[in-house]
This record gives structure tokens, C-alpha cells and sequence, in this order.
């Protein structure tokens, strides 16, 4: 692949995805899911070493890099206003949002403090509903109309980073929501380091 020269950045996809969500809800496993077993290897652009980089999705012509969204996953603690720039400056530096939430627990305040935190951002955000492998059809109906109603997303996608279940839709729809341009991260064929390893040496 000539990466680099204008014909890579007018077929390809890339951008960062910020992640959000409270502990627990199930943001670790579906990073997994949505990155598969396709680990990538980091390139030497410092924007993509500064950030929290949880994994790296490519698929076809798209990939999706997701960071951790810093600094709200606790609503007791009122947002200093340090860790509320932080929190903007990650935003502004994303192409998109992926709230998740926890579908078996429904949504709480907690909930309601990070949609406020990512609704400030004029950022399309995705919502993912984990755990739907949990509820039933009318339970998962239910969580999905609770998480519209919070308002701050403009797609809702039921899951389960567990069982896989709805994680290709999601992954798909983040890749087309990322900007045109060449590949952040070189798609490794085959690798057996796992990405944390890989990500334990970039930050060395
Ligand atoms: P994080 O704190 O948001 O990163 O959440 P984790 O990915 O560590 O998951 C928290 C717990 O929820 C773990 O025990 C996972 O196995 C479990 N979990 C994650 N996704 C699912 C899911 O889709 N269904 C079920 N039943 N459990 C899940
Ligand atoms: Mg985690």
C-alpha cells in the first residue's frame, strides 16, 4: 500500500473516537470486540502517542481509533475546571463520541453527567446499550428509549461485547462517520503481541 501519497487519502477513513462511559458498563470488552483480532501497530505521529489510546479498529478502507475520554466518569466529583478543558480539548480533537451504558442497569446519574459532558461538543455521538444479552426484548426496548432520552446521541446501538452481538453494525457506523485521510495506524496481518503490549512499548 503507497501510504502517504494522495491516492491512500482519497479511498481511506480514519479518526480518533472518544470513549465514554461509567466503570463497569463494559467499555474494555467491547474496545475488544470492536477491534478484533486485527491489532495494529502504532505509527510515529505524535497527535495519536499523546492520547489514550484504547484500540484500533480497521476494517476495509476505515479505521477507527478509540481514546478514553478523560475525567468524567465520576459524577460526585464536581469537574474542575482543568479536567473540564482536558475533557473539551479530547472532544475537540475526536471526530466522534461512543457513549456507552450498562443496558441491564439502566441509566443513572452518572449516566446523565457524561452525556452532559460530551453534549457540549459539537461532535456527532454514537450510544452504545451493552449488555442486551442480559434483557429481554421488551427490557432492551426500554433501555434503548432510555438512552435517546438522554438526549446527547444521534445514534443508538444495542450490544453485547460479550457475546459480539451488534458490535459490527456499531464498528461500521463509526467508520463512516471518520474523515477521509490516510490510515493513522499501519494494519498489522499478523501479530501475535496483544495491543496492550504493543501500546506498552509506545509509551516507554
Ligand atoms: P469497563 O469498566 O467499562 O471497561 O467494563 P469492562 O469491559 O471491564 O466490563 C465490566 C464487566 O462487565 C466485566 O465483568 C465484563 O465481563 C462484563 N461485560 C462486559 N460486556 C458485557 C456484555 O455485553 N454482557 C454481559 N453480560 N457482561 C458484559
Ligand atoms: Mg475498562
Amino acid at each position: 500500500m503507497t501510504s502517504g501519497s494522495s491516492e491512500a487519502t482519497s479511498t481511506t477513513r480514519a479518526g480518533f473516537v472518544a470513549l465514554a462511559g461509567r466503570p463497569n458498563v463494559g467499555k474494555s470488552t467491547l474496545v475488544n470486540g470492536l477491534v478484533g483480532r486485527k491489532v495494529a501497530i502504532v505509527s510515529d505521529k505524535p497527535q495519536t502517542t499523546r492520547r489514550a489510546i484504547r484500540g484500533v479498529a480497521t476494517e476495509g478502507d476505515a479505521q477507527v481509533v478509540l481514546v478514553d475520554l478523560p475525567g468524567v466518569q465520576r459524577p460526585r466529583d464536581p469537574l474542575t475546571e482543568r479536567m473540564q478543558r482536558r475533557v473539551e480539548r479530547e472532544l475537540a480533537d475526536s471526530d466522534a463520541a461512543l457513549m456507552v451504558v450498562n443496558g441491564e442497569e439502566g441509566i443513572g446519574p452518572g449516566d446523565r453527567f457524561i452525556a452532559q459532558a460530551v453534549r457540549a461538543a459539537a461532535l456527532p455521538v454514537v450510544i452504545a446499550v451493552n449488555k442486551v444479552d442480559r434483557l429481554d426484548r421488551a427490557s432492551t426496548v426500554r433501555a434503548l428509549t432510555e438512552a435517546a432520552e438522554l438526549d446527547v446521541g444521534d445514534d443508538v446501538f444495542p450490544v453485547s461485547a460479550r457475546t459480539g452481538a451488534g458490535v459490527e453494525p456499531l464498528r461500521a457506523h463509526l467508520a463512516a462517520l471518520m474523515p477521509a485521510g490516510p490510515f493513522l495506524f499501519a494494519p498489522e496481518e499478523q501479530s501475535d503481541q496483544s495491543l496492550d503490549v504493543v501500546l506498552a512499548e509506545l509509551v516507554r
